[in-house]
């Protein structure tokens, strides 16, 4: 009799970091399609040729930054 072990490592899940990974694939189906698996069409990502956004402060010294 052979007895194989494998890593036991650890993989938590993506949508609730409480929950350890079953490998349900919730986190592979589409947003918009519940039927779906996710083929990164981007559509429930609302893409917009040009996007702005507004950077308050740059910090470059590391002991400057407080959360
Ligand atoms: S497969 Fe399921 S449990 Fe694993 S990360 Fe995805 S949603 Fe979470």
């Amino acid at each position: 009799m052979h007895i194989i072990i494998k890593s036991m490592e650890i993989k938590m899940c993506v949508l609730d970091e409480e929950k350890e990974c079953d490998g349900c694939m919730e986190c592979e189906m589409c947003d918009l399609d519940p039927s779906k698996v996710c083929d990164n069409c981007g559509k429930c990502l609302d893409i917009k040729d040009v996007a702005t956004i507004r950077i308050d402060k740059i910090i470059t010294d590391p002991n400057e930054y407080k959360e």
